[in-house]
């Protein structure tokens, strides 16, 4: 169908462009993007999406505005403090571009309710602040066959990467190191109010680009920004054959729900931070100390922390009886995660004050090697 006189107005600086043109504002037209988390990646990404002219727009948020907010949700005013942010974001993009046909989800993605919500579009913008949505959304897209643009932000930088089936790898290819079905809490930390305008605007021009077809995507790249320094960096890295979900034999072949594991949930949980260990271990405390790395043989032998032992997290229950006479027990992973797992477990066989290292080998062997 040919642009309306307001469209070719609305639109004129699209049209002026040889790369987008009416072709590629049509196709804008006729696409469908879903934004899941209306915050501070999914405000602008939803309202240049919208502004851009996207046919079908949907939001999906189970949260309420709150004054928090404010400082970098700018779909938000003061006016939309305890409203649903769904609903707020669906009648601030209404009214900026009345074309665009949005939709509202007031409600949290679910494995339960994804294949349903997901049928309905081409291109997930995943701009959830939890890790465990942002696992499910990868597999879901993966499992169901939609391209995926995916950021995350903390602090003083952010990343983004782009899925697109069968062109390259997904999230889990790069982030594997989850023990299954658990994911570490994000805890509530400081971000630059700034920070998530860059990334969520990054998130709409890779579907934009996604849908017109030009310029070169973030397949197979994880884009970085550092905003203190202001430098961008990309780090390559492929599909994983055995990747979990899109390798040649995954394990997730059915979307369900992450568990939040969380430190402060684990009664009688000693953290050590690098610090305190090294500190522990200089001072000779090895025969108090039992150092048990819970990766995989050959992560383990890639490289460890001298005194550890390796037992497998797959192992452990059956192989607990080597930790019980230890006077503490310290488990160690690669980032914290499948440590505090190990945590679980050695609660569960009666060993009540397991110890993990905080942050992992990654926090051990300092920035230069993540
Ligand atoms: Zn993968």
């Amino acid at each position: 169908m040919p642009l309306s006189a307001s469209e070719q107005a609305r639109y004129s600086r699209h049209l002026l462009l040889p790369e987008i043109g009416a072709r590629g504002q049509q196709l804008l037209q006729a696409a469908r993007v879903l934004v899941v988390g209306a915050g501070g990646l999914g405000s602008p990404a939803a309202l240049y999406l919208a502004a851009a002219g996207i046919g079908r727009l949907g939001i999906i948020d189970g949260d309420r505005v709150d004054l928090s907010n404010l400082q970098r949700q700018v779909l938000f005013d003061v006016d939309s403090l305890d409203r649903p942010k769904a609903e707020v974001a669906r009648e601030r993009l209404q009214r900026l571009n009345p074309q665009v046909a949005v939709r509202a989800y007031p409600t949290e993605l679910r494995a339960a309710n994804a294949r349903e919500i997901l049928a309905d579009y081409d291109i997930v913008i995943d701009g959830s602040d939890r890790l465990s949505t942002r696992y499910l959304v990868n597999d879901a897209c993966v499992l169901f066959g939609k391209a995926l643009v995916s950021a995350a932000i903390h602090r003083f930088e952010g990343q983004a990467m782009t899925y697109v089936p069968g062109r390259g790898p997904c999230y889990r290819c790069l982030f594997s190191d989850s023990a299954e079905g658990v994911v570490p809490n994000c805890a509530e930390a400081g971000v630059l109010g700034v920070l998530p305008g860059v990334m969520g605007t990054i998130q709409a021009t890779e579907a934009i680009k996604l849908i017109t077809g030009v310029g070169e995507l973030l397949i197979g790249r994880l884009l970085t920004y550092d905003a203190l320094e202001l430098r961008f960096h990309e780090f390559r890295f492929r599909r994983r054959d055995d990747c979990t979900v899109c390798g040649t034999a995954p394990t997730i072949t059915a979307l369900r729900d992450a568990t939040e594991l969380c430190a402060a949930d684990i009664p009688g949980l000693r953290q050590f931070s690098v610090e305190e260990l090294r500190a522990l271990l200089d001072a000779g405390a090895t025969s108090q100390l039992r150092l048990i790395d819970v990766r995989d043989p050959q992560e383990f032998a890639g490289g460890h922390i001298e005194q550890a032992i390796n037992i497998p997290l797959a192992d452990l229950a059956q192989r607990l009886t080597e930790v019980q006479h230890a006077a503490l027990p310290v488990f160690i992973c690669l980032s914290g995660v499948r440590s505090l797992r190990a945590c679980v477990i050695a609660r569960q066989a009666g060993i009540e004050a397991p110890g993990h290292l905080a942050g992992g080998m990654r926090a051990w062997s300092g920035p230069a090697s993540a």
